[in-house]
């Protein structure tokens, strides 16, 4: 759809729409860690971000805020679709990953809290499938990632339980916003409201109505890749929900549960609740925000009937954020045209792996303008 765009002014062109040597698409947590690690490495050169919405608006701060490197059973349902070396460089990537998230946003900005991540199953046969691999999964991490004893079976409110005692919490709000405070202090420019309509070859077209023409992009666009450059990401709508205050609420730390298709935590007496994409997988292949009226009740039900939580619980606020997923679970970083990457297909991992998938980009790009 075309806007109508004022005429810029000689100044305007001249001092704010400059083309940068280094143009990113999507201020989510990858572009935004893209520009802060360019940045580092290149602290002379110009970089702008530019988001299509006032804040960013994907997934980077609409998602659940689990640190985490994944429940046994998501881990076993992988290993079939991608076999196990995938799996198992994909858990040592999002164990590195979050370290390296730690370290460059700093805990107490990020609220992190180490409350261990808890895999409930209201299914023996499921819990002893999984439970059973305990054991051979713990040596596999302790060899790799020199980590004992990851993974213990246990019980919690009255469920057979996988513990992991590696994983916690963080509030992805205040983390986008700290990191994006580090692009401001490091002089990385930020265009807001910014929706990137087309890009070909070094030329993008902002709002259907102005081009620039930077040296390098990097499309960080996750679940909306498609709109821009032909990568097998799909989208992928997942779904959350906070309730009221609940009296007496006594889940607490962050928890999994089938195969991490359903996830849940606290924050403080109120219940986070989402996930259930697996109850409508078609319809949820959409990048169109919104409530399916299904996997809503879906959750609710399993809010009322695993959880037994009171069932004149009230729901604060809903919404829904888009992922990219590709087929195997692992992202894709691409030159789609010279100087032009792509960094895409999260696949619902992003917290953990959104700041190693930027590492990979600069390290890829060019350096010379
Ligand atoms: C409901 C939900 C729960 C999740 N829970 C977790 C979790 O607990 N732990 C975890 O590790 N991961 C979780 N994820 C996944 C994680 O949030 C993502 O993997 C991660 O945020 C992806 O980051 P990104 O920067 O690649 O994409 P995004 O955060 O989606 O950023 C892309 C940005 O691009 C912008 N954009 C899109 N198109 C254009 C355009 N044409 N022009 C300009 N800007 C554009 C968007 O506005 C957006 O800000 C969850 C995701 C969802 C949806």
């Amino acid at each position: 759809m075309k806007t109508t765009v004022p005429e810029f002014s000689f100044w305007e062109r001249e001092e704010w729409l400059k083309s940068p040597d280094l143009f990113i698409v999507g201020a989510g947590i990858v572009g935004a860690s893209v520009a802060l690690f360019y940045k580092e490495k290149y602290p002379d050169h110009d970089v702008v971000v530019a988001d299509r919405g006032y804040a960013p608006y994907g997934a980077s701060t609409r998602n659940a805020g689990f640190a985490c490197i994944g429940s046994i059973s998501e881990h076993l349902a992988d290993i079939k679709k991608a076999g196990e070396e995938t799996v198992f460089n994909r858990i040592e990537r999002r164990w590195n990953g979050l370290k390296l998230l730690r370290k460059t946003i700093g805990d107490e900005n990020m609220d992190y809290i180490h409350t261990g991540g808890y895999e409930i199953f209201t299914d023996e046969k499921k819990f002893k499938q999984s439970s059973d691999q305990i054991d051979r999964i713990n040596q596999i991490l302790e060899n790799r990632l020199a980590l004992e004893n990851v993974y213990s079976a246990t019980k919690y409110q009255g469920y057979p339980v996988i513990k992991n005692r590696v994983e916690g919490a963080i509030n992805s709000g205040r983390m986008m916003r700290h990191l994006h405070e580090m692009l401001s202090k490091a002089g990385v420019r930020i265009w807001w409201n910014c929706p990137v309509t087309s890009v070909k070859s070094n030329r993008a077209v902002l709002n259907d109505s102005f081009e620039i023409t930077p040296k390098k992009m990097v499309l960080a666009v996750n679940g909306f890749i498609s709109k821009l450059a032909e990568i097998p990401v799909k989208p992928a709508r997942g779904f959350i929900f906070i309730t009221q205050p609940v009296k007496n609420f006594e889940w607490k730390g962050i928890f999994h549960y089938n195969e991490g298709y359903v996830y849940f935590r606290d924050l403080g007496d109120r219940l986070l609740l989402g996930g259930g994409r697996d109850q409508s997988m078609d319809d949820e292949t959409t990048d169109q925000f919104g409530t399916n009226q299904t996997i809503k009740n879906y959750l609710i039900d399993f809010a009322e009937n695993v959880l037994r939580i009171p069932s004149d619980f009230e729901i604060d606020m809903e919404w829904s954020g888009i992922m990219g997923m590709t087929e195997n679970k692992e992202p894709i970083i691409k030159e789609v045209e010279t100087n032009v990457w792509a960094a895409a297909g999260l696949s619902g991992m992003g917290i953990a792996i959104g700041m190693q998938v930027a590492q990979d980009v600069v390290s890829k790009l060019r350096n010379e303008l």
